[in-house]
């Protein structure tokens, strides 16, 4: 499943990043994820509650912000918002030739330690 690896990828690039001390006190791990991206939030939650058993994020939970998806149209230069994934069609004009401005994120944006917050 896709979303396992994920999970063990969010887990690997924290315990990276942050020494053990701080992992422990991690309280919440902050994380955007783009439309178009394809993997769903509650697979990606299940997966971390399985795979955070046992390490120092067990008392972590994941906040996941879903990014939506944005376009641009090449032919009238127009932007739309929340397009529908996989259909990537230009509000104004119909065209299929557009390019994808925001929707692709997959990444951890901050972890929450106590009451302070930690760029990622
Ligand atoms: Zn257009």
């Amino acid at each position: 499943m896709h979303e396992v690896s994920i999970a063990r990828s969010i887990i690997d690039e924290v315990k990276k990043s942050c020494s053990r001390k701080i992992l422990v006190r991690i309280e919440k791990i902050n994380i955007k994820i783009g439309q178009a991206t394809c993997v769903s939030p509650e697979s990606l939650d299940k997966a971390f509650t399985a795979l955070k058993k046992d390490t120092p994020l067990e008392n972590a939970e994941l906040n996941i912000k879903k990014i939506p998806l944005e376009i641009k149209c090449r032919e009238c230069r127009k932007k739309t918002r929340d397009a529908q994934w996989p259909v990537l069609l230009c509000g104004s004009c119909s065209s299929n030739s557009v390019d994808i401005i925001t929707g692709r994120e997959l990444r951890i944006d901050t972890v929450e330690i106590d009451d302070s917050k930690r760029q990622f």
